[in-house]
């Protein structure tokens, strides 16, 4: 006999076949790791965000965001509890004056199309995000950045729509976030950011798309392109960490290639050759594996330069 479970028949009721069973996600991270959701679902916008969330929090229902699943390491064969992936996709101008256009974006929105729409209007503000995977969402939880020059998806954010685990919405400044490197408060929060206005600068729209190829070419050059990865898997080390070890850099791709990494693989998990701060999935990685050579690169750089290694990528 097959044992009712009163909280998921309430989500089934208010989304029907929208809501999945026993979902395979393997395609919906960019590591590519084997998984599968108790429950499954999408919500294409915000009412969708506030019912699905007003009954995870009623009924303590144990929940994952996934944005384009470009930072998550997923080591669970199977997540308890829904899976709500972000398709909230919406973009309008919130307001123009002079040379400024506030756009509202959403948070399922996802970086490539925006990052080259806004280049196509003419509007600078994302263009060296060219080639960043991902939502907004996600690049808003994480700070997503790129480095030449430093840019931060999150320096246009004016006003942002935040939702509370219990389901309630509030408007928030770009100061709430407490941005930093790798960081926003939403990783202690735990809210979800649902839209913001962000304010963008007219420009003119050849000159963006060669700000744009320039950091595509430069992330070709230097990074492992096409291939399964969580982008960066560790955090750069700090500026005073780096001094008190007399390091060149910061980077801690330099600390794992010094260290004697590059290409060290385990099962179908390998240490990139073109970048030692990217795992790749070579095949069909166990999860396993993939958490041995994680270990193996923290201990190995830990007695080489005895500095312990954050990861950027969110474990789940
Ligand atoms: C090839 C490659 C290149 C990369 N290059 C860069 C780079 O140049 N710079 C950089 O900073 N990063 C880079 N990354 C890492 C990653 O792409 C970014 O961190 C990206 O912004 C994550 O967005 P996402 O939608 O995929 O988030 P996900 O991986 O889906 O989620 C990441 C975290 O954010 C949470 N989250 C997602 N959406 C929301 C939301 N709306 N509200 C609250 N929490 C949310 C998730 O629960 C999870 O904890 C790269 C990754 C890859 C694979």
């Amino acid at each position: 006999m097959q044992i009712r479970n009163v909280k998921y028949d309430v989500l089934d009721r208010e989304f029907g076949d929208r809501l999945e069973k026993d979902k395979d996600l393997a395609a919906f991270f960019t590591l590519k790791m084997n998984t599968v959701a108790e429950y499954f679902f999408e919500p294409i916008s915000i009412e969708d965000w506030r019912k699905v969330m007003s009954i995870v929090y009623e009924y303590d229902i144990p929940f994952l965001i996934v944005g384009g699943g470009s930072n998550i390491a997923v080591f669970q064969k199977r997540i308890l509890g829904i899976v709500l992936r972000n398709r909230f996709i919406s973009k309008s101008i919130e307001d123009e004056s002079g040379q400024f256009v506030d756009l509202k974006l959403s948070s399922g929105y996802p970086m490539s199309m925006l990052v080259q729409e806004t280049i196509d209007q003419g509007l600078s503000g994302f263009e060296y995000h060219y080639g960043l995977p991902g939502t907004l969402g996600g690049a808003i939880y994480m700070n997503s950045k790129w480095t030449r020059p430093l840019s931060y998806v999150s320096d246009s954010l004016l006003i942002a729509t935040i939702m509370d685990r219990d389901g309630s919405v509030r408007k928030e400044s770009r100061d709430y976030f407490d941005f930093a490197y790798d960081y926003s408060k939403l990783q202690d929060t735990g809210e979800i950011f649902l839209e913001g206005v962000f304010r963008l600068m007219k420009y003119d729209a050849s000159e963006l798309q060669k700000h744009a190829e320039e950091a595509l070419r430069y992330r070709k050059d230097t990074q492992p392109f096409g291939v399964a990865t969580g982008g960066c898997f560790f955090q750069n080390i700090s500026q005073s960490e780096q001094e008190k070890y007399s390091l060149p850099t910061g980077s801690a791709g330099y600390l794992i290639d010094k260290a004697g990494l590059k290409g060290k693989r385990i099962g179908c998990f390998e240490v990139s050759k073109k970048h030692a701060n990217f795992i790749i999935n070579t095949g069909n990685g166990k999860a396993e594996d993939l958490r041995k050579l994680v270990n193996t690169v923290k201990s190995t750089v830990q007695q080489v330069y005895g500095i312990k290694l954050k990861e950027e990528v969110c474990f789940v």
